[in-house]
């Protein structure tokens, strides 16, 4: 096999000494060859050198050097020294590979390499005070992030190189904030002597289109950008004097504020959101922790102390193995308190990677800075059942003892859970959003089956819309939540019409089904005729629900009875009681009509079945000689 020896050559070594231990490997042959691509200039032949007599070296080729920092030069013997006045014996020599280990580049490219006072040539990887140089240079501003030469990439560089300029240019920005401007209409007067107003609008325009091109770089070069642009704004302040009030911008102070805030909202959904590690997390935490907080911005001192995934209290309260939110930890208590933007954040993750049971767990025991955001997002508990495939789960949670989030559902969340329990299917994707309200959006795409889900019975159906209905005024008051349930009952395929002594009966039994506790529906109402019963207990509460007031639309409503009109008689039976608000029930319906392009139909069509007030005992005899 080649071996380099002093002289930087390859040789190859011819040997007929077989039986030689030391040839063991390739004992079968008497000539080695180095695998060459190409033919260097070095490669030669040599006139055959007798080292014994089994050994005759007939090629050589002189070695390739890699690319080193001078230190480690094989050619050129290096001195280890602190030394920075003059190059120790012979450190200046260079070979044709040789890199300065300060600047990272060809040592005959080094400006200074034998620089009298600081003369890189002496720079070795075994000194603090060459590796603090070299950092400082390397890493520029980087080093106040702590971070080290290891973890420097090409976006870090580039993000080192315009925070650089971002900073220069900044300054003189806030310095000619602070010259302040003579603006024609601000002419001087009592309050303002000089006609001088200060706007800080510019320099917070400048800070703004910075954060823009941030967000366009690479996540980590990205929260570098952030906090680096941070660490100057925030020191920025008012002049006192004039300022042009008409926008908030003008004022130092405030547009601070607002840069600041954009900047936590940001690194913040990257502690959450992306891939940082922790350590780098962590970086970015102690760099924002020494920045320097003027006094009105205090309070967002500890913004970006932001649990990491792999936190030990959140992972257990997440794996469902700490259901307090509490840990005692070598006598100190450590509590699951988290920023609603946090909150918030991981909601929005572990929808995204369906955690649904995780986030349920997570969601029961965090607290947060603002409850009633905070109580919003635990609404929504029942909801990520659902999408986990839980229907009998998520139902369950609606009706918790205590603070139903029943209670507190939007119609259109209603109509959702109608659906999804139902039909036991579900959007594609579905996530649920809060900012401010409540929103769940819901891709447009087919809705499809639940792993392991099946719809619930009709009877489970109802008595949850009529429990929401009794507790949800948003939900009571909706005609589209009162269609869609009502569409439950009312099957494309009619339901027939049952004796008239059940008609009578039920009156009563649905009645008092409706004012018990918890809508209990007796299984022995259901025995003879369970559509018919569920139908009925429907009815009758869409009964309640025209006595309570008006209802608009109402004829939608109705037109979901259109194959069972006995039902409808029997709904306008029970409201004849109230005779008052049947005619005025009855004159809602007229104006209705009329204001509905499709009215004559409609109209036509109730005609046909409900009688106008005067006529309703003409609707009842034929009632009773139909049957
Ligand atoms: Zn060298
Ligand atoms: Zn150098």
């Amino acid at each position: 096999m080649g071996t380099a020896v002093d002289t930087g050559e390859v040789i190859v070594i011819l040997s007929d000494d077989e039986d030689a231990e030391e040839n063991i490997s390739f004992s079968d042959q008497s000539v080695v060859i180095v695998e060459a691509e190409d033919v260097k200039k070095s490669d030669s032949a040599v006139a055959p050198v007798a080292l014994d007599e089994d050994l005759v070296i007939t090629f050589s080729r002189r070695a390739e050097v890699l690319p080193h920092a001078r230190y480690d030069c094989p050619i050129h013997v290096f001195t280890a020294t602190d030394e920075i006045g003059a190059p120790a014996a012979g450190n200046q020599l260079m070979c044709d590979q040789c890199f300065c280990y300060i600047c990272d580049k060809l040592a005959s490219l080094c400006q200074m390499w034998c620089c009298s006072g600081l003369c890189h040539c002496n720079s070795h990887k075994r000194s603090d005070f060459w590796n603090n140089l070299r950092n400082s240079l390397l890493l520029g501003g980087l080093q106040r992030f702590n971070l080290t030469l290891s973890e420097l990439d090409s976006h870090l560089r580039h993000a080192e190189t315009m925070l650089q300029s971002f900073k220069l240019r900044l300054s003189a920005k806030f310095e000619c904030f602070l010259r302040g401007e003579s603006l024609e209409g601000y002419g001087p007067s009592d309050s303002n002597p000089k006609g001088v107003v200060f706007n800080y609008t510019p320099v917070y325009e400048f800070v703004s289109s910075f954060l823009n091109e941030a967000d366009q770089q690479e996540g980590r070069a990205a929260a570098v950008l952030r906090l680096g642009a941070a660490e100057v704004f925030i020191r920025h302040f008012q002049v006192s004097g004039s300022y042009i009030s008409h926008s908030p911008t003008a004022n130092a102070v405030e547009a601070r504020l607002v840069l600041l805030q954009r900047v936590i909202a940001s690194v913040q959904r990257q502690m959450v959101m992306s891939s940082l590690t922790p350590d780098f997390i962590h970086k970015l935490q102690e760099f924002y922790q020494k920045l320097f907080f003027p006094p009105e911005l205090k309070n967002m001192k500890s913004s970006l102390c932001v649990r990491p995934w792999d936190d030990v209290l959140l992972v257990s309260v997440l794996k469902g193995q700490n259901v307090s939110g509490v840990r005692k930890d070598k006598g100190k208590k450590d509590l699951l308190i988290e920023q609603i933007a946090v909150v918030l954040l991981r909601t929005e993750v572990l929808q995204q990677q369906h955690r649904y049971r995780e986030l349920c767990r997570y969601l029961r025991v965090v607290e947060s800075d603002d409850s009633k955001l905070l109580q919003q997002v635990r609404d929504l508990i029942p909801f990520f059942f659902c999408m986990d495939g839980s229907l009998p789960g998520g139902l369950h949670s609606l009706f918790p003892t205590v603070n139903a989030p029943a209670a507190r559902l939007t119609p259109d969340l209603f109509l959702f859970y109608l659906r999804l329990f139902t039909t036991a299917t579900a959007p594609p994707t579905a996530t649920a959003r809060v900012s401010g309200s409540v929103q769940v959006c819901i891709s447009d795409a087919a809705w499809q089956p639940m792993k392991d889900a099946v719809p619930l019975p009709d009877v489970v159906v109802v008595r949850f819309a009529l429990r929401v209905q009794r507790c949800c005024p948003a939900v009571f008051a909706d005609s589209r939540c009162w269609i869609s349930l009502l569409q439950i009952v009312n099957p494309p395929a009619a339901v027939p019409e049952p004796t008239s002594k059940f008609l009578h009966e039920a009156k009563d039994v649905v009645s008092t089904i409706l004012h018990g506790a918890n809508v209990q529906i007796p299984r022995v109402f259901q025995e003879g005729y369970p559509d018919q019963a569920l139908l009925l207990l429907v009815t009758g509460a869409l009964g309640q629900r025209v006595l309570s007031g008006a209802l608009s639309p109402a004829l939608p409503v109705l037109n979901t009875f259109k194959g069972n009109l006995w039902a409808l008689g029997w709904l306008w039976d029970s409201l004849s009681s109230s005779p008052e608000r049947l005619r005025s029930f009855s004159q809602e319906l007229s104006r209705e009509a009329g204001a509905t392009a499709d009215g004559d139909n409609i109209l036509r069509f109730l005609h046909s079945l409900v009688p106008a007030p005067s006529s309703s005992t003409e609707y009842r005899h034929q009632q009773s000689s139909g049957s």
